[in-house]
């Protein structure tokens, strides 16, 4: 298994982590077989996404805050409920095709490491599977 660390630098952010990807299924030598990513937080999360138009993700994170605000009734103490629940709807695991040793993504699709309560340093865990 691989761990990549990252640093998010703000409260929510959507990081391209696709290049970092690639590298460790890469540097794994499988060339065919499946990659489990998954993230071992509970305010943050992993999603694919367009990665050609920045806006797309800027956009993500404004619904996200809409659909999850905070409020005066949220009874968590930390004070970060808002990013547990998105940590929830976007999900901690992704599975990715691996073809002729690469992740198998569409032309506008990136990967993305979601942080909800940054910045922090953050890991997301890989596990290569060959077949
Ligand atoms: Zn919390």
């Amino acid at each position: 298994m691989l761990t990549l660390e990252i640093s998010s630098q703000h409260p929510q952010e959507f990081i391209d982590i696709s290049a970092a990807v690639r590298r460790a299924i890469r540097d794994s030598g499988v060339r065919d077989g499946i990659a489990l990513l998954f993230v071992p937080h509970t305010t943050a999360a992993v999603t694919i996404n367009e990665n050609a138009d920045p806006d797309v993700v800027r956009d993500m994170i404004g619904d996200l805050r809409r659909l999850a605000p905070a409020t005066p009734t949220h009874r968590h103490a930390e004070g970060n409920s808002p990013a547990h629940l998105q940590s929830s709807l976007i999900g901690v695991s992704l599975s990715l095709i691996i073809s002729e040793g690469a992740p198998l993504l569409g032309t506008w699709q990136g990967i993305y490491f979601c942080e909800f309560d940054g910045p922090r340093r953050r890991h997301l865990q890989i596990k290569v599977i060959a077949g």
